[in-house]
């Protein structure tokens, strides 16, 4: 470990002990647990740097959140569900549980509240962390720092008047935490579906502005949705089977497991009361703006249903399934005001996506132009001894979710390993 820049005099260090610490894992989520579990699997020493506390961003979610997965998808390497309710929804505190279990499991060596601030070029071809705790060196490092990185606000919501509040999902807690008045929520993914739900069914006037997003019933047939796909190759789709590379950045399936799960999408929430507009296009003194595209948003999400009714026609079938019963949805009407004058609204939440957040802080060029890492089986194609779990298509559709994150975690211990035994024997 080299001497710290950032750590005052006389303060115990987070990293005390850590001289050996070859192998580095930044990030105390699902992947960086995953990570260090099969790490320890193989017998490869190394530290986890967790910023804050393990599975931090699901701490951050919303008071009442639950998973939006079945349970049974809380299954990281060795350690399955072991609920009685595997295709129920359980809420934030548990998914914590869950990964807190999981990390005593198997003593994963974790320092929390160590930041990682930068990630460079050290001497002698290692890497050198800069940490809110001193600087440390490492041969291998495993990014794992999330899926979902950093907020992303279209252009029009830095117009908002001044006084009224503009947050993002991240800074949504429950109902009572707002400012009394109307709720404009900007971006119809599953969870600003999920909170105008929740605000609309707290007695709030709440406005959607609506992008386009897929939809899926939560349980055709009476099992969840998410099983179902599971018996087709949906969640193994690999990233170059992507229609483009910026599809990666397309919204999640609207569907929500809060009180026991159910469907939730922009017919549900139409017949509810929530108030569906087209998208955001501007914002002029007190008035929004909005797109006359409310239909064509609906008529994408059909035609993703479209699609996983043929796929499960095509491939349920092919293995002998029953195919579940999926029927036409209900024609869409709408007539969306086009303006909407901000006077009596109390606040707008920005449910409008994340992008990648590695170009702040990787002192390295890998990054492609959207700031996805440059990656083949998880290892960097620039950097040797750089590796990145967690991240959404990193590998398949399934790279960030609890059930998938296990299958690149494998293969980057594997590759961090190897190189290990090779270096080894080279000596
Ligand atoms: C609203 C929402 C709902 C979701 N629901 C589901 C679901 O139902 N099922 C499912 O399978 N997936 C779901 N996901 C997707 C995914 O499972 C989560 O985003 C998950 O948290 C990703 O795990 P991760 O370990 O890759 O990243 P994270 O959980 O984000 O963990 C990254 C960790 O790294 C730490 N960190 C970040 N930067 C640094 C740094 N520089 N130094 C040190 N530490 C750092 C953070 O504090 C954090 O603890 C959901 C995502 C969102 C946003």
């Amino acid at each position: 470990m080299s001497s710290s820049t950032h750590q005052p005099a006389g303060q115990v260090s987070g990293l005390e002990g850590l001289d050996d610490a070859r192998v580095v894992v930044i990030g105390a989520g699902q992947a960086g647990l995953a990570v260090s579990h099969e790490l320890s699997e193989l017998g490869v020493g190394h530290v986890v740097l967790e910023r804050a506390r393990v599975g931090q961003t699901w701490r951050n979610l919303w008071d009442s959140f639950c998973l939006v997965t079945p349970n049974w998808t809380m299954s990281l390497p060795g350690f399955p569900y072991a609920g009685v309710d595997p295709e129920g929804f359980v809420p934030r505190d548990e998914i914590v549980g869950y990964l807190e279990r999981y990390a005593s499991s198997f003593d994963a060596p974790i320092r929390e509240g160590v930041g990682v601030d930068a990630l460079e070029s050290g001497l002698t071809g290692r890497f050198l962390l800069r940490t809110s705790a001193g600087d440390m060196e490492a041969e291998s490092v495993v990014v794992c720092t999330g899926a979902f990185q950093r907020p992303y606000r279209p252009d029009a919501a830095a117009m908002f008047p001044p006084g009224l509040l503009v947050i993002d999902a991240e800074g949504y807690r429950n109902p009572a935490a707002l400012p009394p008045g109307q709720v404009l929520v900007i971006g119809s993914g599953q969870t600003g579906c999920q909170i105008s739900e929740e605000l609309h069914e707290a007695g709030r006037e709440v406005f959607l502005a609506c992008g386009r997003a897929p939809w899926v019933p939560r349980q055709p047939d009476g099992r969840d949705i998410v099983s179902w796909l599971r018996e087709t190759t949906f969640l193994d789709m690999p990233v170059d089977a992507l229609p483009s590379p910026a599809a990666r950045l397309g919204a999640n399936v609207q569907v929500t497991g809060a009180r026991g799960g159910h469907d939730l999408h922009y017919r549900t929430l139409q017949t509810l009361g929530v108030k569906l507009l087209g998208r955001l296009t501007g914002v002029e003194g007190h008035r929004a703006r909005f797109a006359d595209d409310l239909a064509d948003s609906v008529a994408f999400g059909d035609a993703r249903y479209a699609d996983i009714r043929a796929m499960f026609s095509n491939q349920l079938a092919a293995k002998g399934m029953a195919v579940p019963d999926l029927p036409d949805p209900p024609p869409f009407c709408a007539d969306p005001p086009r303006e909407l004058d901000l006077g009596g609204f109390g606040v707008v939440i920005c449910t409008t996506g994340f992008r990648p957040d590695y170009a702040r802080w990787v002192r390295f060029p890998v990054v492609d132009a959207m700031g996805f890492p440059l990656t083949h089986n998880c290892a960097s194609t620039v950097v040797p001894g750089l590796f990145f779990c967690g991240v959404h298509f990193l590998r398949k559709r399934k790279s960030s979710t609890l059930f998938g994150v296990g299958e690149d975690a494998a293969i980057v211990a594997q590759s961090i390993a190897r190189n290990r035994s090779q270096l080894a024997a080279a000596d």
